[in-house]
């Protein structure tokens, strides 16, 4: 064993799949309850989108945290994960019918709605069911964040949300109509957010906002700042698990909440991030003009992110301790942004090692796709290798 994979026990299976140690998801887990119940008013729900292996899904409902969802099949396999339908919100710019009438069907807590059409058509499916559903406005702060553009998402420019400029207008339709209630104001400016600052220009954007609408006797039940809390990809193993004691603290300093009010938050990266890595073999290595190769069984269709947000993940070769060398890490899928790093130091590499890409917990295996007709990853627990 190197590091703190089982590589023995690597060798009968089939190349690439994701590896999730049971043991930093878990002690991630302890950490945001531990943290969390600082607060009085602090509920922390899990961004299902990060990452839905049943596996996983299953520690995170036991260690108690709601289910965020932005569809409905996310809201399935939150209810199948044994998350409770009142402990689900959903989120998303574009829910079908279906979708709705599904959160409808379980009575999930919150509908966090991003438009006046949208609003409509929940209104008129709850009606048809002679229900009533909980509400939230997602509203879009017009709020930067340092992380990259194509993870931003709390900016005017952005297609998420209801402009603060609207808000008071769809929360006056809102009480108007029979069957939604109205409950709760939600953000989320993004995601891979390393700087408080970013967190704190949200906190005093929401004061800003409540104190409109308190002028108004506009009453919010919840709160809901969305996630976005980044985790250490340069150095998974000197910050495991993120610091969610100065992000919860940022929260508490900033946002004015009203005795009255809970505060939601909805983590995904944080939570499941550093637990998992892909480990995947070396097939070849090839000797090019200027460099050499490392051509893996991995490749974009296993790990997207790289190819998609030109997102670092460290490489380890796991199975090897001879001396550093410099390797292009590339993929098999005929494409050119197939490539997992340029110059990376690898302990010496030859055909059959595993490499490992570390912090791949999240948005990796719920992102592999079949192109190139390639079979999609397994997902193991470290449990299941005991
Ligand atoms: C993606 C998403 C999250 C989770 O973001 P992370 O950066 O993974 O914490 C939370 N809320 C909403 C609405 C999202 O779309």
């Amino acid at each position: 064993m190197k590091g703190h994979f089982p590589i023995d026990k690597f060798n009968t299976l089939c190349t690439p799949f994701y590896y999730y140690d049971t043991a930093v998801l878990r002690d991630t887990l302890n950490c945001i309850r531990a943290e969390v119940a600082r607060y009085e008013n602090f509920i922390v729900h899990y961004a299902v989108k990060a990452n839905a292996n049943p596996k996983v899904l299953a520690i995170i409902r036991e260690s108690g945290l709601g289910a965020d969802c932005v569809s409905g099949g996310e809201i399935q396999a939150a209810v199948k994960a044994g998350f409770p339908a009142n402990k689900i919100v959903f989120a998303g710019v574009g829910k079908a019918d279906w979708e709705i009438n599904l959160g409808l069907d379980y009575n999930i807590f919150c509908f966090n709605v991003e438009s006046v059409p949208e609003l409509e058509v929940i209104n008129e499916l709850a009606a048809e069911r002679g229900k009533t559903a909980n509400v939230a406005f997602r509203i879009n702060p017009d709020v930067g964040a340092h992380t990259h553009a194509n993870i931003m998402t709390g900016l005017a420019e952005n297609k998420f949300g209801i402009s603060m400029q609207d808000m008071e207008r769809v929360i006056e339709l809102a009480a108007g109509m029979r069957h939604v209630k109205f409950v709760g104001l939600h953000f989320h400016i993004g995601s891979q957010i390393l700087d408080m600052g970013d967190f704190v220009a949200l906190c005093n954007r929401i004061n800003e906002l409540q104190e409109k609408l308190d002028a108004q006797g506009i009453r919010i039940e919840y709160i809901n700042v969305g996630g976005g809390l980044g985790i250490d990809y340069h150095h998974p193993n000197r910050q495991l698990i993120p610091d969610f004691a100065a992000y919860f603290k940022t929260y508490a300093a900033h946002l004015k909440l009203r005795a009255y009010q809970k505060l939601h938050f909805e983590l995904g990266r944080a939570v499941v991030g550093q637990c998992g890595s892909l480990i995947a073999r070396v097939l070849y290595v090839k000797q090019g003009t200027n460099k050499q190769f490392a051509i893996l069984d991995a490749g974009m269709t296993d790990l997207i992110r790289p190819a998609l947000y030109q997102a670092y993940h460290k490489i380890e070769n796991i199975s090897s301790e001879a001396s550093v060398e410099m390797y292009d890490v590339v993929g098999p899928v005929c494409e050119s942004s197939d490539v997992f790093g340029k110059s990376v130091d690898l302990n010496g590499v030859k055909r059959g090692d595993f490499l490992a890409l570390r912090s791949a917990g999240a948005y990796g295996e719920i992102m592999a796709s079949q192109y190139n007709c390639r079979t999609l990853p397994q997902g193991y627990l470290s449990d299941e290798f005991m």
